[in-house]
């Protein structure tokens, strides 16, 4: 697949379809030059076929001699540019009529509107990108924070590419060492090579192992944690969520149970998405009404990651405080106790709590007065990240097709250690070893199915 040339001329929108500054009609391929020579006008008077790579030109787009747009055109010329074909940007205005004419005006002339992500797949099938860097366009497009962004951005350069072909090349090497064995009858290979190579193979996948087990942060940056944020009524729940919203959202009230319904919001925290869900005080009551907000408000701890479980530090606990303790505990979930309006005088016995959950975090907060609310901001991150994990190391796995092949990867190559254990013929070895470099190379696109293609590529949008 990855041979294949598509050798006709592609276009779409590549921006959002809506009122704004500036919209960009993109067309890659052979005849986008050309193309131009028929629709635009420029300033200057010479035929766009004839502009040089890398520069910009003024002109109109014109529909005979009506004029469209006034618009700037930026010529890329191949091999140099995303797809490595002839590409041609159209600077316009940005609505939907003059959008909508252009791309009709280039589509009348024998282009073809593009399918989604075709301009990245194009850039892939050219050689440009492999198939972890076409992935990794799609996870900038959809990052959350500066965090998931650097990631994504990094593994566009290349370094989870890098990654892979490393481990790749250093299976190639046992498989030329393994095949060199092959070639000798099984006495001549000494016990020391086989040892070599059993090592050689364990270094391997301990590296893949690595990789793997990092993608459960890779998966929290790019799509987020669920936190809830519980407590029972008028302990300042929603006053913590809006002091991690750094802005008001959810309603703030003397009243308690005002909350009623649960509240959910994306932020940012220390780079990572978190969606918060305050829920209703959870209490006993007779309120038609608030039974049903604390009904939702058990939902949502059931369906969260990570509970943030508020107390009043102006307070003694009481039943629903001790219920709800109670609860969260049996839950095994990740939780972090914030006691709350520590600028108020203590009445809270704060070793009843800490005996319910001995090892989960504490942190002391007012919003009053803003204090340990950085604190709380640090204690999610760390708990989240069991407090090792630095931008660096953040995984690159950032879906489950990458996932699921270096699983397949570390079968195969746990199955030759298997075989150099138990002494069996070395041409077994050479085939699993053999197989995990084929899966590593479907990782990075090296070899990989039509199908496969497709299904990636589905995902992006078109003018992508
Ligand atoms: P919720 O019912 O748990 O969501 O509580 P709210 O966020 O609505 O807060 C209840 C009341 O406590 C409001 O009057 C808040 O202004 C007040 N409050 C919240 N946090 C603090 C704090 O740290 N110190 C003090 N003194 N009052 C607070």
């Amino acid at each position: 697949m990855a041979s294949i040339k598509l050798d006709d001329t592609i276009v779409a929108i590549s921006t959002p379809i809506g009122e704004g500054g500036i919209g960009i009609v993109r067309l890659s391929g052979k005849d986008s030059l050309k193309i131009m020579d028929k629709i635009f006008l420029p300033r200057n008077g010479k035929k766009p076929s004839g502009f040089k790579t890398y520069t910009v030109h003024y002109g109109h787009i014109v529909d005979k001699k009506d004029i469209i747009d006034e618009v700037i055109l930026t010529i890329m010329r191949a091999p140099k540019s995303y797809t490595k074909e002839d590409v041609v940007e159209i600077n316009c205005h940005s609505g939907i009529v003059p959008l909508r004419k252009i791309l009709d005006l280039v589509l009348v002339n024998d282009v073809r509107l593009a399918e989604p992500g075709e301009f990245t797949k194009r850039a892939f099938l050219n050689g440009r990108i492999d198939i972890l860097q076409a992935e990794s366009v799609l996870d900038i497009i959809r990052s959350k924070t500066d965090l998931s962004l650097k990631v994504a951005a990094d593994n566009l350069g290349g370094l989870f590419s890098k990654k892979i072909n490393d481990i790749r090349d250093k299976l190639v090497n046992v498989l030329a060492h393994i095949e060199l064995a092959i070639d000798f009858s099984e006495e001549d290979i000494d016990n020391l090579k086989k040892k070599d190579i059993f090592n050689r193979l364990k270094e391997i996948k301990k590296t893949v192992e690595k990789l793997i087990s990092s993608a459960r942060e890779g998966k929290i940056l790019r799509q987020g944690i669920k936190l809830v944020i519980c407590g029972r009524a008028n302990v300042g729940k929603s006053s913590l969520m809006n002091a991690l919203l750094k802005e008001s959202r959810a309603i703030v009230t003397h009243l308690p149970g005002t909350t009623r319904d649960t509240i959910e919001e994306i932020v940012n925290i220390k780079g990572i998405p978190l969606v918060l869900t305050d829920t209703a005080g959870i209490t006993t009551t007779d309120c038609a009404i608030e039974k049903e907000g604390v009904k939702r408000s058990h939902f949502s701890i059931e369906s969260s990651d990570l509970i943030l479980f508020v107390l009043d530090y102006s307070k003694k606990l009481n039943k629903d405080d001790l219920n709800l303790m109670n609860n969260i505990k049996d839950k095994h979930k990740e939780v972090i106790i914030a006691i709350n309006k520590v600028d108020l005088k203590k009445a809270i016995d704060v070793k009843r709590v800490r005996k319910s959950f001995p090892k989960k975090p504490i942190v002391y907060t007012s919003v009053l007065d803003s204090s340990g609310i950085d604190k709380l901001e640090n204690t999610i991150k760390d708990v989240i990240f069991e407090g090792k994990a630095k931008a660096a190391d953040f995984a690159s796995i950032s879906n489950d097709r990458q996932l699921n092949l270096l699983r397949r990867s570390i079968k195969d190559i746990e199955e030759v250690l298997e075989i150099l254990k138990r002494k069996l013929p070395m041409d077994c070895a050479s085939i699993y070893v053999r197989s995990s470099i084929e899966t590593l190379g479907e990782v990075t696109g090296h070899t990989i199915t039509e199908e496969a293609l497709d299904r990636i590529f589905s995902e992006f949008c078109i003018g992508k």
